[in-house]
């Protein structure tokens, strides 16, 4: 993903405190160093980002009430579940979330962490991330618009936006690294246009802009928002965001499936990046976004598995594949099985490889990752190649990894220090989390405490 978007056959990499420092042919590199990892006949890729996530939501997958809903009746089934979550419940479901992105390729993951019951805190994400050594952005949500003030929440998961602000800047202060090479970024988020006040938004905006930390929230993903906010505000979402100085090169949207042609070129205009979540879509049945589209018109796109109990998996490799096979689909309605020249075109595996490694990072505003080059961080994941998926499907290895079923990582590697070697996650153990993590899941979704 460097800027002549390389592969090397033969190629390897030497890094030092965390950074890449060599990248080329294998026989050019130092002979020593402390570890030397053999990975003759895999892959190696820049590490995927996760730009959109929900991690505590991997505690309500495929709950019965919520598996046949749109995005509103799902939200309203869900939001009495959350509710009942602990800082105990942060902390497991965080690890979960993210050992399946780590074994699915993800080195860095954006959260977004917006219902904050019984006590619980960023800082319970932020902890449980450290111990698994993926990156993260964790975004400090929020919701203030109860039912009552006409907002979709119910009234007891809202918070009141003082303390709101209050909380967004101690956890900047105690928590966000601005400098290369950092494990942890803040970003605030409050959680969408149905679900916090005008005013909210416009004090985060300043509040983020005084600290030169992003802005994320949720933005044109169903025809109910766009049908509220035209109620509300007599604005179009996209509209709506322009009034309350909610674009720029700082800002990135989750999903934007309900964007026209101005609204995408006002994107690329003003620089907001968008993570694009084609699995939950799906599921939500909220529609396919533009994505071929924004990409033609300069936009900055990466991907996102978006939250747990929409996808209902945090797997970032399938959803490079799902983002593929998605913009086929669309360009197909569009008129690409016609065979003449002006069909659109098909998304391509390595664009969408593209999307995933350096769109991401681009997103999230990190030129410190996304691709293997020197001085960028050493963030990367290598499958092997010799594996029942990939046969018969080596005549293109690169390809092969988004077409082909997605497989697990053989190797995840942050910062220079190994996360998943031979497939095996090394910083936890895995069996005793999924035993805990389900104990956890029955107690929210029976209702006890
Ligand atoms: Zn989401």
């Amino acid at each position: 993903m460097d800027e002549h978007r390389r592969e090397m056959p033969g190629g390897g990499l030497f890094i030092r405190d965390g950074f890449i420092e060599q990248v080329g042919l294998t026989v050019d590199l130092p002979e020593r160093a402390d570890e030397i990892l053999d990975m003759t006949g895999h892959i190696v890729l820049p590490g995927l980002i996760n730009t959109h996530h929900h991690f505590y939501q991997t505690l309500t997958r495929v709950v019965p009430a919520a598996q046949n809903s749109n995005l509103f009746n799902w939200l309203k089934t869900l939001y009495p579940i959350w509710s009942r979550m602990t800082p105990e419940d942060i902390q497991i479901s965080t690890k979960t979330a993210l050992a399946e992105l780590a074994l699915s390729g993800c080195t860095t993951a954006a959260d977004h962490l917006y219902i904050f019951p019984n006590g619980s805190r960023l800082d319970d994400e932020i902890e449980a991330a450290s111990e698994i050594g993926v990156r993260i952005h964790a975004s400090r949500g929020s919701m203030s618009l109860g039912e009552s003030k006409g907002g979709l929440p119910p009234d007891h998961v809202v918070e009141d936006e003082d303390f709101i602000l209050k909380d967004s800047q101690r956890l900047i202060e105690q928590y966000h690294d601005p400098k290369p090479g950092a494990m942890v970024q803040i970003v605030l988020a409050p959680c969408s246009p149905f679900s916090v006040t005008p005013s909210l938004m416009q004090s985060s905006a300043a509040l983020a802009r005084e600290y030169g930390v992003h802005l994320h929230t949720h933005l044109a993903e169903t025809q109910d928002e766009e049908q509220f906010c035209i109620e509300k505000s007599g604005l179009r979402p996209v509209a709506f965001m322009e009034k309350l100085s909610w674009l720029g090169s700082d800002v990135w949207f989750a999903h934007s499936v309900h964007v026209n042609h101005d609204e995408i070129r006002l994107y690329a205009k003003t620089g907001c990046g968008v993570a694009h979540c084609p699995t939950s879509n799906m599921r939500l049945a909220s529609g396919i976004a533009p994505l071929m589209d924004m990409l033609s018109m300069g936009v900055k796109v990466g991907l996102g598995v978006d939250g747990s109990a929409s996808n209902d998996g945090s797997n970032l490799l399938e959803e490079t594949r799902q983002a593929m096979l998605l913009a086929r689909l669309r360009a197909g309605l569009l008129g690409a099985s016609k065979s003449d020249k002006t069909a659109p075109a098909l998304m391509t595996a390595r664009k969408a490889l593209e999307i995933a490694t350096l769109g991401g990072a681009t997103v999230i505003g990190r030129t410190d990752l996304g691709s293997l080059e020197i001085g960028k961080c050493a963030d990367l994941f290598a499958l092997n190649l010799s594996r029942l998926e990939y046969a018969g499907g080596l005549h293109d290895p690169v390809s092969a990894v988004v077409f082909c079923a997605p497989v697990k990582a053989d190797y995840t590697i942050v910062a220079g220090k190994i996360i998943v070697k031979e497939g095996n996650l090394l910083t936890l153990d895995l069996l005793r989390l999924v035993e805990r993590h389900n104990q956890a899941a029955r107690r929210l979704v029976d209702g006890g405490n």
